[in-house]
């Protein structure tokens, strides 16, 4: 009899998990992604504001899958779905069937129906975004060293992030880091140091996720960083010379957005109602409504725990999910068809302010300062992939720490002009 076909599009924490649950299962999975690697999110804003290189944080899945001869992995991207037919559409026509599928696609940044903001202000979510930030980030120093007029100096070396969760926040810390450690010295005509971050949040305070005592210390820190933090203000404008937020005006030429997510499509493909961020309403074991062989897992779904909580939009919540999804296919394929709902459990919400201070909330404990800042390091070097990778990132952190010094300090994606910082989106190691 032919083997149970497990088609699995997106190859993230949810994707991947999913895989891993099924080694050793009778099936065949079709791993399917639009791009050859895995990528660890969470240090994403570190090669943002060169810390890290591309490849410290990203995987080819290819090599990370390369013993398992049950799943086949396709570079691809996926159109639709043909419920009906039981097939995944792929770009070019092709279709692939299954007989249970997987929907893993993660989400993207929105822009709250402003759209247009996207090519002023961008989001971080791929490596591309990452590698772009970077070079926006260093061309606006490389700029201000050969501008002469005081305000446009001023508006170069003036960085908004919009948005104060756990990557607005990472972010602004970075690149105060940045300029006043790793850029010091460097230049002739401007002093590094004297750029502004200046981070704006619609919502009363920074991290609103946490407990408010961890926002409290994360606004300190931040504060004590020296981050401009500016509460309560919905931005209004943001365009090609500044922002307005409060009724206020602030020129500067590097904007950037860690505001609100939307997810993947897959609501469309199924032809089913998406909530507000685009999530698909799957039942409780995480499978679509009308369609058990379908299960929708990670940020693309929405699904709301039996204390009322939603499960958050985060990596845990997708391994999770791929776990659960694999453990239903697997019991079902031992004839076990009953319901199984999905028990979400959460580890905490970790977030750093610079390479001092961090907050964790676990729930149970909450740390904050230094010793969460170690800890936070230690659980983001134990969940990366490769014994390679965890070693090079460990050294780098260490050698920031003491030096202050950021070795992915490139400016790719073409020649830099430093007269006005490009929007140029093409990615670069
Ligand atoms: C900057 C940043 C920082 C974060 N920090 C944290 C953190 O500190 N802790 C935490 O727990 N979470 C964090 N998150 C959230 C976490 O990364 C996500 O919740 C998690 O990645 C969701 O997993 P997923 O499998 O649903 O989607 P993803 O991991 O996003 O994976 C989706 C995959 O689907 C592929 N795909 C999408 N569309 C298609 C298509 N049409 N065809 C083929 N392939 C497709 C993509 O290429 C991608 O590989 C962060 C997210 C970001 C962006």
């Amino acid at each position: 009899m032919a083997r149970h076909r497990v088609v699995i599009v997106g190859s993230g924490f949810g994707g991947l998990s999913a895989v891993q649950a099924l080694a050793g299962a009778d099936v065949a999975v079709t791993l399917i992604d639009r791009r050859n690697h895995h990528l660890f999110q969470p240090l994403l804003y570190q090669v943002a504001t060169a810390s890290l290189g591309t490849s410290e944080i990203a995987w080819p899945i290819r090599h990370i899958l390369r013993k398992r001869r049950d799943v086949t992995t396709l570079l691809a991207t996926v159109t639709g779905v043909d419920v009906a037919n039981k097939a995944v559409v792929l770009e070019d026509g092709e279709q692939i069937a299954y007989d249970s599928l997987i929907l893993a696609t993660g989400a993207r940044h929105a822009y709250f129906g402003h759209d247009d903001w996207e090519k002023f202000a961008p989001g971080l979510k791929t490596l591309e975004d990452a590698t772009t930030i970077r070079r926006k980030l260093l061309l606006a120093f490389e700029a201000a060293e050969r501008e002469t007029d005081p305000d446009r100096r001023r508006a170069l070396l003036t960085f908004v992030i919009i948005g104060a969760g756990p990557t607005g926040v990472e972010l602004a810390g970075a690149i105060v880091e940045l300029a006043r450690e790793t850029l010091k010295g460097e230049f002739r005509s401007i002093l590094p140091g004297e750029a502004q971050v200046v981070l704006i949040e619609g919502g009363p305070r920074v991290l609103a996720n946490f407990k408010p005592e961890l926002s409290a210390y994360a606004l300190k820190a931040l504060r004590e960083l020296g981050v401009t933090v500016e509460l309560g203000e919905a931005v209004s404008t943001v365009d090609g010379t500044g922002v307005a937020y409060g009724g206020k005006r602030l020129d500067a030429a590097t904007i950037l957005w860690a505001a609100g997510v939307q997810a993947s499509p897959a609501a469309r493909w199924l032809g089913v109602a998406p909530d507000r961020a685009g999530r698909v309403r799957v039942e409780p074991d995480l499978t679509v409504p009308g369609h058990p062989e379908i299960f929708v897992i990670g940020d693309t779904a929405t699904i709301t725990m039996p204390d009322g909580k939603p499960v958050p939009g985060v990596g845990d919540g997708a391994k999770q999910g791929g776990r659960h999804a694999a453990r239903v296919i697997r019991a079902r394929l031992a004839g076990d068809m009953a319901v199984k709902p999905f028990r979400y459990r959460h580890a905490g919400d970790l977030a750093t302010i610079g390479k001092r201070a961090a907050v964790i909330d676990f729930g149970w404990i909450q740390l904050k300062g230094w010793v969460a800042w170690w800890t936070w390091g230690l659980a983001h070097i134990y969940f990366l992939i490769d014994t390679k990778n965890r070693l090079f990132v460990a050294l780098s952190w260490l050698w920031i720490y003491l030096s202050g010094q950021r070795s992915a300090r490139l400016i790719t994606q073409g020649e830099a002009e430093t007269k006005a910082p490009t929007d140029e989106v093409t990615a670069g190691d």
